[in-house]
């Protein structure tokens, strides 16, 4: 089987989509927290596994050997992610899986979001389980689907400098995962995945001035000011905030810049241009 954890999350729904276009349904298994959201992929042939990332027992017996599985990083910040993700490296370790993908971050990101990634990567390579990293860069809908504020006061307020960001759809990220998991040869690979093109902020503001036909400009803050923004005008918990503040400082020094060809090589097609995306989010 090919196993999907995280598949009611955006990236796993748009893996669990593409795996649909490859393989027959009942060789697909969604590991999901709440069956009722996954009903529609259960309706189409899915195989639906429930299991908790805080519930080792819950990974008990979940994969075979031979599967191919795809661990979609969590979200829970505060729940230590690390041991999370053990959780199912061990799980897949016990069983003798084929391959585990996981969905780190780029290797050039020093920012203290990537320490979770770090951490599970080093696990996931003592554990001697055929791994497959697939370091994604950002989601262009990391921004497109934060529109709102930005339109509200015509700005784009972000503390990156001049920093570039070589983003991505989610569906191209997804779109690699599944060339990794349908495909073969990709035991203990690195992939460094980003966007074909980098783009600065200024660049973004004056896309969407483009499409919007309103004038919408990059408003440069510091860092300090930004988690400022974040904690006061957007309700965010302190920690959060520090964590996407030190997103900026790394954006500003270049480190989601880099275009390594990666993600285009393994989908066989260009990446998704942010000015795709922003098209999409102002559809609505
Ligand atoms: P989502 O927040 O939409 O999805 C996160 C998924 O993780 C959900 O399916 C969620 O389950 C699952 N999950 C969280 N905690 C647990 C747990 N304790 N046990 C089992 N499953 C759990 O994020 P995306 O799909 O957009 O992105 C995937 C991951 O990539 C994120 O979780 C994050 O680690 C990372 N990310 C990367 C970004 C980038 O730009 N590269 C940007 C943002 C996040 P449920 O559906 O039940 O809630």
């Amino acid at each position: 089987s090919i196993v999907v954890t995280g598949a009611t999350g955006n990236l796993g729904r748009h893996v669990v989509e593409q795996l649909l276009e490859k393989v027959p349904a009942e060789q697909i298994t969604a590991v999901v927290r709440d069956e009722a959201r996954a009903a529609d992929l259960a309706a189409r042939g899915v195989r639906l596994a429930v299991a908790d990332y805080n519930a080792p027992e819950s990974f008990d017996g979940l994969f075979a050997a031979g599967d191919k599985v795809l661990l979609i990083s969590g979200n829970e910040f505060d729940k230590g992610r690390v041991g999370q993700h053990k959780v199912v490296i061990d799980a897949a370790k016990a069983a003798g899986v084929a391959l585990l993908a996981y969905t780190s971050a780029l290797g050039s990101l020093t920012a203290a979001l990537a320490d979770d990634h770090k951490g599970t990567e080093t696990a996931l390579l003592a554990s001697g389980v055929p791994y497959s990293l697939l370091r994604n860069g950002w989601y262009n809908e990391n921004y497109t689907e934060q529109l709102a504020p930005v339109l509200q006061t015509g700005a784009v307020t972000q503390a990156a400098g001049e920093g570039r960001v070589a983003s991505a759809a989610r569906a191209d990220y997804a779109a690699a995962a599944v060339a990794v998991l349908t495909g073969e040869g990709h035991e203990n690979t690195t992939y460094e995945l980003s966007g074909d093109t980098a783009w600065s902020f200024a660049e973004y503001a004056a896309e969407l001035s483009r499409q919007t036909g309103r004038e919408i400009a990059y408003n440069a803050v510091s860092v300090d000011d930004f988690v400022g923004i974040l904690t006061t005008h957007a309700g965010l918990p302190g920690p959060l905030a520090a964590i996407l503040g030190g997103v900026e400082a790394s954006i500003a020094k270049g480190e989601l810049a880099g275009t390594s060809g990666d993600l285009s090589r393994l989908t066989g097609r260009s990446t998704t241009p942010i000015a795709d995306s922003i098209a999409v989010a102002l559809k609505g």
